[in-house]
């Protein structure tokens, strides 16, 4: 029995593929390659397709015999989502309801799905607890929102259950060394830091010092990629022996500030540059801090790598050892690593 993980090759995914060799799944992986790097996909069956195309889908399910779906494909960039909001409804809702159809028809009924902090909008408390209120503000988490409802009904009429995993700030890289974060464009915090400090970027900017936080810069929470990754699988495990459908916070209750988080990047990697105040990011909450208490209690969740410091260390060697991330130019370099 294979788990099929839609939007594996991606950052999140391919983490989730490693953790899932580690455990000796069979795993089968559909990425549409958009964002996704073939590179990344360290083990299973690969296929390069979108989850909009139900004859792929239909194929995929009928050549392989699914178990449980854990489904990370999505477009997630926010300010992306503000000017193509229909793009963003169609792949994000269109891409899973289609997903789900082909679970039904095939009779798969567990599914891990990945969520984001953004279904909150500006918190009415903090940290946040999963009950708390939910007004996205902007397209992105509207979608992300949109699709946990419908988990709710389709689990009601078709028996479908889900883990939602709703993210906070993810960072890091794995410690096998092969595979880390790698978007164009990137527009991450710390990976444009260590762009800067790697002199690939003239500076980085701080989008806003005017916030009602300690230094003026906005509040996340961090959570290493290998932690995410693992929650992944004590999801799927769950489902598999009959767990009941659940939604949690995947974050460690420990917000940083955006200068901080640079001073960070500043100390691991030794190397000076510059930074400037530039406005405020728009649709950027002040403050988002999980309360990570549901995970730990029902799925016994335990962060390994929560210090702020170990995850910059962590995407710092995946940096410093690829600087050029996935970039075309570099298969021999992975063919001798994923070798050896
Ligand atoms: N940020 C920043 N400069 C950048 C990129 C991000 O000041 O070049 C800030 C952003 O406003 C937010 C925090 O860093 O407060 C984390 O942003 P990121 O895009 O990494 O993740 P998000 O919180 O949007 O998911």
């Amino acid at each position: 029995m294979a788990i099929l993980v839609c939007g594996g090759a991606g950052y999140i995914g391919s983490h989730v593929v490693a953790a899932l060799i580690e455990q000796h799944e069979e795993i089968v992986v559909i990425d549409r390659m958009a964002v996704g790097r073939q590179y990344a996909v360290l083990g299973g069956k690969l296929y390069n397709g979108d989850l909009n195309d139900r004859v792929m889908l239909d194929k995929i399910f009928k050549e392989n015999e699914i178990e449980a779906v854990i489904h990370l494909s999505a477009s997630s960039l926010v300010g992306e989502s503000m000017t193509q909001p229909l793009e963003y409804y169609r792949n994000n809702v269109e891409g899973t309801l289609r997903l789900l159809e082909a679970m039904h028809k095939h009779c798969v009924d567990n599914i891990v799905f990945s969520s984001t902090a953004a279904v909150y909008g500006d918190p009415e408390r903090i940290p946040i607890r999963e009950d708390d209120r939910k007004i996205p503000r902007n397209t992105y988490g509207e979608t992300k929102l949109a699709i946990e409802r419908m988990l709710h009904w389709v689990e009601q009429a078709h028996g479908i259950k889900y883990v939602i995993l709703r993210y906070f700030n993810v960072a890091g890289a794995h410690d096998n060394g092969l595979i880390g974060e790698d978007h164009d464009p990137e527009t991450h915090l710390i990976p444009l830091a260590i762009q800067a400090a790697l002199g690939q970027r003239e500076n980085i900017m701080i989008f806003g010092d005017d916030y009602s936080t300690k230094d003026g810069s906005c509040i996340r929470d961090y959570v290493h990629v290998m932690d995410v990754a693992e929650a992944h699988l004590l999801a799927v495990n769950s489902l598999r022996n009959g767990g009941r459908s659940g939604v949690y916070n995947l974050g460690n209750s420990e917000g940083f500030t955006v200068k901080e988080v640079i001073e960070t990047v500043k100390k691991v990697t030794g190397l000076a540059f510059p930074v400037q105040i530039a406005s405020r990011r728009q649709g950027d909450p002040a403050v988002l801090i999980a309360s990570p208490e549901l995970i730990k209690d029902e799925l016994n969740w335990s962060p390994k790598r929560s210090s702020l410091e170990k995850m910059v260390a962590s995407a710092w060697e995946w940096h410093r050892t690829h600087p050029n991330g996935y970039a075309k130019g570099n298969e021999e370099t992975w063919q001798k690593e994923s070798q050896s």
